[in-house]
């Protein structure tokens, strides 16, 4: 056992035991990791984890094989965030996204910095559009992911996909026709609705999308359908991320 220390941000906080918390933290060096804190409730340690979520904290734990323990949080500047409950919300939905779709340990400085982009993005006094916020932070993370492939031909034979035919994602994320799927190993069924909600994800342009306005129906829509497709995600080989990263 040693100390260490990182940064990261408390994406959620459950009670643990009689007086300790357990921390997800998506965290600089260590990635996607679950702490324990003792004394978290406790007011008078003044880091109560709740008002630190979403925050960027800086702390001290004891590394351990089963559940590293936090022993110092640096004190922190108020937090605004849980001011706003929309803008929680928001902050909310990105958080249970990484902590749905990554396994635990999972490194990567890619996803760190945009966490970081985003929580600062919401943070943001004078920017207005922020119920876009977590769908452009789902698209960039899916991007990261290695999911922004071409998904409208095989990617071994080049045909072009047909509506309704039956296609199989591979691993890395490209998309393969019923016949090139029999060549290769781990492919998984991708329905038709699947590969619609992909390329309907991949065709919002980027560079423009905090300009793009959004409509609330699409917002609704969007959540709904990662609601119904976070399964499919969850199976995604993220392994590769540490190419990635
Ligand atoms: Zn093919």
């Amino acid at each position: 056992m040693r100390n260490l220390s990182d940064s990261g941000f408390i994406l959620k906080s459950k009670p643990f035991q009689e007086n300790d918390s357990l921390l997800f933290i998506f965290c600089q060096e260590q990635g996607l990791k679950t702490f324990k804190a003792s004394g978290v409730k406790n007011s008078k340690k003044g880091w109560k984890a709740n008002f630190l979520l979403f925050s960027e904290i800086k702390f001290e734990f004891i590394a351990s094989f089963n559940l590293s323990k936090i022993i110092k949080i640096e004190k922190q500047k108020k937090f605004t965030l849980s001011n706003d409950f929309k803008v929680f919300n928001l902050a909310s939905f990105c958080s249970e996204v990484i902590l749905k779709i990554l396994p635990e340990n999972q490194k990567s400085i890619r996803i760190f910095s945009l966490l970081k982009e985003t929580f600062s993005l919401l943070k943001a006094k004078d920017l207005i559009n922020k119920k876009n916020l977590p769908f452009i932070f789902f698209i960039k993370l899916l991007s990261i992911l290695g999911l922004c492939c071409d998904l409208s031909h095989c990617c071994s034979c080049h045909q072009k996909f047909i509506k309704d035919q039956n296609v199989f994602w591979k691993y890395h994320g490209e998309v393969l026709c019923q016949n090139c799927q029999k060549n290769f190993n781990n492919v998984q069924l991708l329905s038709f609705l699947q590969l619609k909600i992909l390329n309907f994800w991949q065709k919002k342009d980027l560079s423009k999308s905090l300009l793009v306005s959004i409509s609330s129906d699409d917002i609704k829509k969007f959540i709904i359908l990662i609601d119904q497709e976070m399964k499919f995600f969850t199976h995604h080989p993220l392994h590769t991320l540490q190419f990635l990263s």
